[in-house]
């Protein structure tokens, strides 16, 4: 009776240990999604105001029409404002 016990509690820790080596597995192969969804998070999109290329954690961000637009600087997120608010 000990002695299955003692075979439960191995297979626990056996499983406990293979377990995130498993799954350690599983996520080496999903890498490629990762690195696909890291890179659009750091996608370089055009200024609609200058036409600049940069980065989109590094742009301006800006609400219009319910549509979020970005900017590579304030200056040129006031400009578009101002020439969207004439048209
Ligand atoms: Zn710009």
């Amino acid at each position: 009776m000990i002695r299955l016990i003692l075979y439960g509690i191995l297979f626990y820790v056996g499983y406990r240990i293979l377990k995130p080596w498993v799954a350690s597995l599983l996520q080496s192969n999903k890498e490629d999604v990762h690195g696909q969804s890291s890179s659009q998070e750091a996608e370089l999109i055009r200024d609609p105001q200058c036409g600049t290329y940069f980065l989109t954690q590094r742009g301006v961000e800006a609400r219009i029409g319910g549509r979020t637009v970005y900017f590579c600087s304030r200056e040129c997120r006031d400009k578009y404002l101002v020439s969207h608010r004439e048209t």
